[in-house]
């Protein structure tokens, strides 16, 4: 980016889309004395100046550190203020990094490496992929289709059922899942199965009159202790579709976790698992999975997994992704709304989904609305009916 005459780029966790930043970096060739007259113009600014480093503290804001380089250097700063420290150790033994490259995509080309995204420069892996020219093609925010796992004033949530639609036909979707809480969730008003019926008279309703948008009947069914799920198969058997999550007793050891979810993901029932281990980032764990034992038997199920998307959970970790489509497995990026507000998450479910190297394809809620029907049929068959 070019700011008057000057050169500036996020660098550092940000550009790659971490999910928990302490800072955020920022490399220019702005000189030291300007930006500093700059910066302080600023309330409440308090500037540390570390050789070659100016870290910025605002009231109210992240610490903002801004690296200064001189221009020839500048993309080689940024590069290696970007990677992740096993990214930049693989790639400085294995390849030459030039002394002033003229742009990014240059330090990249002249490796004969394809250009790797900031959010993939993870890993020393990821850059065998760019030699072999086998990057995959990054699934994209444009790239979703439906709103899958909302919640709405029948449990939790604050909008209806219509508002959330209307609001999903205005962002150009093709079809939302509502999946409001089961009947044990009785502190987020969990539909017992008359109200299940009576909310799938209003999903018909509503289909009618929104055609060709649709509504899919789900419910977020809570896994019991015991992993089963809450409701019999009578009701299961109503619904297009079932998530299956843990909401109580995340307390648990590993054995115990692992019981209750893999006890749902081989319920013929269960189509995606919802928010694997429960975590919420900065302030709870989430309980101990395996998550290999748990990708393979999703694997062996054609059970798709979640990757919810409220920045607070961001679960399952980006860091399994890679696993699970070696796997074969489906995920599928979900905002789990309780609000139409709650729609823009999918943007933070998408980052996350890029640093594990998600493609569109790989992705539940980027089907179309016939690629959706598809695959609930599928579903069905697995079913049995
Ligand atoms: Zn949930
Ligand atoms: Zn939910």
């Amino acid at each position: 980016m070019r700011f008057s005459k000057n050169l500036f780029s996020f660098a550092g966790d940000y550009r790659r889309q971490m999910e928990v930043l302490e800072c955020i970096d920022i490399v220019t060739d702005i000189d030291n004395t300007t930006l500093t007259a700059y910066l302080q113009k600023t309330e409440g600014c308090e500037i540390a100046d570390e050789p070659a480093v100016l870290s910025v503290k605002i009231p109210g804001s992240p610490i903002i550190k801004f690296h200064l380089s001189d221009t020839t250097h500048f993309y080689n700063h940024l590069f290696k203020l970007t990677g992740s420290t096993e990214f930049i150790t693989a790639f400085t033994e294995k390849y030459t990094l030039a002394d002033s490259p003229e742009s990014e995509e240059a330090i990249f080309s002249v490796n004969g490496l394809a250009y790797i995204p900031p959010a993939m420069r993870e890993s020393a892996r990821v850059l065998d992929k760019a030699a072999a020219k086998q990057l995959p093609v990054l699934v994209q925010t444009k790239d979703i289709k439906a709103i899958i796992h909302s919640h709405s004033t029948w449990s939790d949530g604050s909008n209806s059922i219509e508002h959330m639609a209307k609001a999903a036909i205005d962002k150009g979707l093709e079809y939302m899942v509502i999946s409001d809480h089961s009947q044990s969730a009785f502190y987020a008003n969990g539909l017992k199965p008359d109200r299940i019926a009576a909310q799938h008279q209003e999903v018909d309703a509503l289909n009618e009159k929104l055609k060709p948008f649709k509504i899919f009947k789900s419910i977020e069914v809570d896994i019991l202790n015991d992993g089963s799920l809450d409701y019999s198969n009578d009701v299961l058997k109503t619904l297009d579709l079932v998530i299956t999550s843990v909401h109580s007793n995340l307390k648990m050891s590993e054995e115990k976790a692992m019981n209750r979810v893999l006890t749902a993901v081989r319920n013929p029932y269960t189509t995606i698992l919802g928010h694997p281990t429960g975590r919420l980032l900065l302030s709870r764990a989430g309980y101990p999975i395996d998550h290999k034992k748990v990708i393979d038997e999703c694997a062996a199920h054609n059970v798709v997994i979640e990757i919810n998307a409220h920045p607070r959970r961001l679960d399952i970790d980006w860091r399994w992704i890679e696993y699970a489509i070696e796997k074969g497995v489906l995920l599928s990026i979900d905002p789990d709304a309780h609000a139409i507000d709650g729609y823009h998450d999918v943007y933070y479910g998408v980052m996350a989904a890029q640093k594990g190297g998600l493609t569109a394809k790989q992705n539940l809620s980027s089907f179309t609305l016939a690629e959706f029907e598809k695959f609930l049929e599928g579903y069905r068959k697995k079913r049995g009916y």
